[in-house]
């Protein structure tokens, strides 16, 4: 598998994983208007001093520093334990699990196999220059969201093809991923264009020598020469399209072409392409659009809003219409505390209430879910309203139309995301409270529907082909057993497609 990833590229992804950085932890938190948590709350900063008073005492109990305590399953089992001291038991986590290395990972290996398909990924161009997503990542470690980026200083390379594939394939239990991308009215500034996604996705399954990824094609209505564009893209067969209603999501400033996605005249015309080319499914960015970015831009706040969902839907009923992040819009700048606030006053959150309405208000049943930064900003920071969110959305769309998408790598691997969906239940006095209906064991029926079974429905995969378990496996789920046989953090480290060793000592 040579000319995959070179031994140089491999070597220049984990040296700043290793080696006792002299750069310290980032004391402020930069603000982006994208995906940047906001700063620390008082209960996040007790989460990050119980999990690093867990890393300096069970850790170094286990002979490990914090780093290397961080990338153990008991590490990450130590992240939940540190959210239920300070927020209350919401995850199925306990000390002994995070004392206990062998039973850390047991569990671990006892879930690794689960099916799990994320339609929702990212990474960037080789010459971006949108450097705010590496503060997202740095500002996710500070905050302790996400324990293997904790004192881990980022850089625009771990937002690039390598470190996503790392972090994805080898990092995380993901089997499947579909990449994503964000337009710009600025062409530079699309995260990866039509074009790059489609050789991504080919150049993975090649290598793969199965189908591991999935791809978008983006949509622009009202871009000069948009549907053309569309075409040509359609021509290349991505498995599904996206687009962003508020025209552009990166250079809000420069945001001229915003759209509904009930607009007979404009929008129709993608959808009446989509079908011609056999796509299904229509997936739309919403959301992320707290207060202070609503004051910034008010011309497009009822575009990230979800009014225009429902007749879009109706009118639509041979797509399936996948409104990502669940139109959430406490975050990018937003408080997930804000959120949970909302919900106690008023037993809704938004948009995501609003979203889950639709199937009732519109007698519709193509409308569904993904969890996108829904889940990841609010599940560490106020993991009551991750529950709530879950609970609202199981109750109103069903929980086989919510959908597993992480928006990785903007706040690392995914492998935290998993854990946390994996260990929360909506706890029971909310359950009674609201009428939602619990979400069980980490590998029960309702979270393998919301971790791979509804996308895989959604995209028409059969899974009883899975290639990454069974006596045939692909490559990737050997070189993956390789990687976890090896440890993350060991030397001599073996990737099945490199020729020699790598001796990662060499940079301790
Ligand atoms: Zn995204």
């Amino acid at each position: 598998m040579s000319g995959f990833l070179t031994k140089d590229e491999i070597n220049e992804l984990n040296p700043s994983e290793l080696l006792p950085h002299a750069t310290p932890i980032p004391t402020q938190i930069v603000s982006s208007d994208e995906y940047t948590p906001p700063p620390q709350s008082a209960q996040q900063k007790q989460v990050e001093a119980r999990l690093l008073d867990m890393a300096d005492t069970l850790g170094k109990h286990q002979g490990l520093d914090r780093r290397r305590f961080f990338q153990t399953a008991a590490g990450m089992a130590a992240g939940f334990v540190a959210l239920n001291e300070t927020f209350g038991n919401i995850f199925e986590a306990s000390r002994a699990e995070a004392a206990t290395p062998a039973m850390a990972q047991e569990r671990a290996a006892s879930l690794k196999d689960q099916f799990i398909m994320d339609m929702h990924t990212h990474f960037l161009r080789d010459d971006t220059r949108l450097v705010n997503f590496v503060r997202s990542r740095e500002a996710v470690g500070k905050a302790g969201w996400n324990p293997s980026l904790v004192d881990k200083p980022q850089t625009l390379e771990d937002l690039k093809f390598n470190n996503y594939f790392k972090e994805i394939y080898l990092d995380s239990d993901t089997k499947i991923a579909l990449i994503s991308s964000s337009p710009s009215e600025i062409p530079r500034d699309w995260f990866l264009t039509n074009e790059m996604m489609i050789e991504a996705r080919d150049k993975v399954n090649k290598e793969a020598g199965a189908r591991r990824m999935f791809a978008h094609a983006i949509f622009t209505p009202g871009y000069d020469g948009w549907l053309e564009h569309l075409e040509g893209s359609l021509a290349r067969k991505p498995e599904s399209i996206k687009g962003y209603t508020v025209g552009d999501n990166t250079n809000k400033d420069e945001a001229k072409h915003p759209w509904r996605m009930d607009d007979e005249k404009l929008t129709y015309k993608a959808y009446e392409l989509a079908v011609k080319h056999g796509i299904k499914n229509v997936c739309v960015h919403k959301g992320l659009f707290p207060r202070a970015t609503a004051e910034k831009y008010p011309h497009l706040l009822d575009y990230a809003a979800v009014g225009d969902v429902g007749k879009a839907a109706k009118d639509w009923p041979q797509l399936n219409f996948v409104i990502y992040h669940g139109g959430y819009r406490h975050a990018a700048g937003g408080r997930a505390e804000d959120g949970w606030e909302e919900f106690q006053k008023t037993g809704r959150v938004s948009w995501v209430s609003d979203l889950a309405e639709i199937p009732e208000k519109f007698g519709v049943t193509n409308v569904y879910a993904d969890v996108g930064q829904l889940f990841a900003q609010s599940v560490a920071a106020a993991p009551q309203v991750s529950a709530a969110m879950m609970g609202i959305l199981g109750k109103g769309l069903g929980y086989d139309r919510v959908v597993w998408g992480t928006d990785a790598v903007w706040t690392g691997s995914p492998q935290w995301q998993i854990e946390a969906l994996r260990r929360l239940e909506i706890p029971e006095d909310m359950q009674k409270k609201y009428g939602f209906k619990p979400l069980g064991a980490a590998d029960g029926p309702l979270k393998n529907m919301i971790f791979g079974g509804n996308n895989a429905k959604l995209y028409n995969f059969d899974v009883s082909k899975r290639t990454d378990i069974g006596p045939n496996k692909d490559r990737f789920a050997l070189m993956k057993d390789q990687y976890e046989k090896n440890g993350p953090a060991r030397s001599n480290l073996r990737y099945g497609y490199v020729s020699g060793p790598v001796d990662w000592n060499a940079f301790a």
